[in-house]
């Protein structure tokens, strides 16, 4: 995809489509810089790590969306209700430690990847391979985002479990 000096992209959810983080159904905007109104800094140098520590990242500049994907998906590789996922067309990535530690797996016949640490098998960041958008998995950035994520997204074909969740008991520990 060409990219056009000056704007950038931001992802505009389509009312009573389901869509997905891959970008079926998901229309990219281009917009001015400085009109982008969903722009926001995570933190000027947000860093982040994977589990076992091996690999550690920095990411400068801001993400212009946060989306919770419930598709099939991103069910199976995060083992859980959705992925949970920054966007940034402009934002850019530094590798501090254990690069080499990292691989990088693309679904065949889709724009799923998933990059992930080799040791301990921890999401981390990555570019999508058509556009270059960075997509960074929240749960490896390490400290509070300051942010609430815009969307659920593929809401429709989300786990017959995922429902109502937050009505759910909350414990701060594992319950006895
Ligand atoms: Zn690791
Ligand atoms: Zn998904």
């Amino acid at each position: 995809m060409q990219r056009t000096p000056g704007t950038s992209p931001t992802l505009t959810l389509v009312p009573g489509v389901d869509t997905d983080w891959e970008g079926r159904k998901l229309h990219i905007r281009r917009r001015r810089r400085g009109c982008v109104s969903k722009g926001f800094r995570v933190d000027s140098l947000a860093t982040g790590q994977c589990l076992c520590g091996a690999v550690t990242f920095r990411i400068s500049g801001e993400f212009e969306s946060f989306f919770l994907c419930h598709c099939t998906r991103c069910r199976r590789d995060s083992g859980s209700a959705h992925s949970a996922n920054l966007f940034s067309s402009t934002a850019k990535i530094t590798w501090l430690s254990g690069e080499a530690n990292i691989r990088t797996f693309r679904l065949s016949g889709s724009r799923h990847v998933k990059c992930f640490c080799t040791i301990c098998g921890s999401a981390l960041p990555f570019s999508q391979p058509d556009d270059g958008v960075l997509v960074v998995p929240a749960g490896s950035l390490d400290g509070a985002l300051g942010r609430r994520p815009d969307a659920h997204i593929c809401f429709s074909v989300r786990a017959d479990w995922d429902d109502d969740l937050a009505s759910l008991s909350r414990f701060d520990e594992f319950p006895a």
